[in-house]
């Protein structure tokens, strides 16, 4: 629209030489060009192009056992809610890349990652650092090996069943990717915040269980980080969003395939805007539960008031700002130390009469007589940037929430995103606080995760600096 206006001002400026009457008619033109242009809001058009695709990841061999819950004792029958893979691909001006996958998974295992990650490679020429694979963390998808590995003890047939799946999730994240980056097409980014309240601090409120006069430290994010990706006619094309709360609304008695909130807040938005696609990305979400919970309704409640906040920003794209200008993804990996452990703690722990504590000893002393280094996380890192001031980081594991909120506030001129359950998830990731205050994002967890005990305090200051650091790389200026 703006090179219309330009084409019009040029030729007026050539009609020197024509009546008086001539020149009113072309000044009325291009006021009326302007008017039009101010109501239309036009803008210069597109520098960025963005595509998405959709693959559905859901199980086809039911039944299939879901992950997240020791309670569990049977796989699921039914599917409630279809579960997908969605890729979003954005590409700036100079033809620079990157493409975030979201996932309604518990949780994506590093084997998996690196296979999806070569491949994308290898056919789309998308480096790895330029690959952002993000798990919704829902409690009612299926069983992803190695993720939380002693939860379950499979038979040889259960195996081989999961192994099958974990293959088709494979193939149908590559295909995503792919899609997403076939369908590349001029689009205009822009970003904006809301708010959701169903997010509670679940240790302040186990705290609080146990003693009602307790006064726990209670840190929760009810930011709801919104990228608004329009097309060149100015539909909607995306809308990625992102809140940090575990989906767990559905409990452990609701044995059925669902995506919990997050899957009912992105069909909600599905359905507000048709043609659109929306993906959901967990944020540092580790200690977060929704509130209330258990029931089966209130799942697709706590996705309607998400999807109603996403709605709102939606609603007042004047209030965005523009998100435009080079592309950059950088992914560092850090070694997170664990506390000392020994050996024979855990040949004694095969004896141990609980299951897990048992299975747990068992899959330790496994990966040690393979040579495996225990002694620390091989932590995944990752930021990509659009523009100046936007930044989506991505941080491997179950990352409790006082990290979304500490990298937001080191970066107060930035536009930040900060996402855990990124690229691997092999545990939680607690800071200095939560580990001097034990419990089960502390310690108890780690048994599930198939960890060999709770991490070294030095784990926040190691992450930390592994964040600006990856910034850095990134293109972002220091703290
Ligand atoms: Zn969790």
């Amino acid at each position: 629209m703006s090179s219309i206006v330009n084409a019009s001002i040029v030729r007026a400026s050539t009609v020197d030489h024509a009546s008086c009457g001539m020149r009113v008619r072309w000044g009325i033109g291009i006021v009326l060009l302007l008017a039009l242009c101010v109501a239309t809001s036009c803008a210069k058009p597109p520098t960025m192009r963005a595509g998405v695709a959709t693959e559905t990841i859901t199980p086809t061999e039911l039944p299939f056992w879901l992950s997240g819950y020791a309670a569990r004792t049977s796989p699921a029958h039914e599917v409630r809610q279809q579960l997908f893979a969605k890729a979003l691909a954005m590409e700036d001006a100079q033809g620079a890349r990157s493409v975030i996958v979201t996932i309604d998974i518990i949780g994506i295992p590093r084997a998996l990652r690196n296979a999806v990650a070569e491949d994308v490679e290898r056919q789309f020429a998308l480096p790895p650092s330029a690959l952002l694979l993000n798990c919704s963390h829902t409690h009612s998808g299926p069983a992803v090996r190695e993720n939380l590995e002693v939860l379950f003890s499979f038979d040889e047939q259960e195996k081989a069943k999961t192994a099958r799946y974990r293959e088709f999730l494979r193939q149908r994240i590559v295909a995503a990717v792919g899609g997403a980056l076939a369908a590349l097409a001029p689009a205009k980014l822009s970003y904006g915040e809301g708010e959701a309240s169903f997010a509670i601090n679940r240790r302040a409120q186990r705290f609080l269980d146990e003693d009602p006069t307790a006064k726990p430290i209670s840190p929760v994010d009810r930011s709801v980080p919104v990228l608004r990706v329009e097309r060149a006619d100015g539909s909607l094309l995306a809308v990625l969003f992102g809140y940090a709360c575990h989906n767990t609304t559905l409990t452990a008695e609701f044995n059925a395939v669902a995506g919990d909130y997050a899957g009912f807040a992105q069909e909600q938005l599905q359905q507000a805007y048709p043609g659109a696609t929306a993906l959901f990305l967990m944020l540092c979400g580790g200690d977060q539960n929704p509130h209330p919970r258990s029931k089966a309704e209130l799942a697709p409640q706590h996705g309607k008031t998400l999807a109603g906040a996403v709605q709102a920003v939606l609603a007042k794209p004047a209030s965005l700002e523009a998100v435009e200008g080079d592309i950059r993804g950088s992914l560092r990996f850090e070694r997170l130390p664990f506390a000392p452990h020994a050996r024979a703690d855990f040949e004694a722990g095969r004896n141990h009469e609980n299951i897990y504590q048992k299975r747990r000893a068992e899959w330790v002393l496994g990966r040690m007589d393979k040579g495996e280094d225990l002694s620390a996380v091989d932590y995944p890192v990752q930021v990509l940037r659009v523009g100046e001031r936007f930044g989506l980081v991505g941080l491997g594991g179950e990352v409790v929430v006082d990290y979304g909120l500490n990298i937001k506030k080191a970066y107060p001129g930035l536009r930040l995103v900060v996402a855990g359950y990124t690229n691997d998830v092999m545990c939680y990731i607690p800071t200095k606080r939560v580990l001097a205050e034990g419990g089960y994002e502390a310690d108890d967890s780690m048994m599930y995760y198939g960890q060999p005990g709770k991490f070294a305090p030095e784990v926040e200051d190691r992450l930390m600096g592994a964040v600006e650091a990856t910034m850095r790389d990134a293109g972002f200026r220091g703290r």
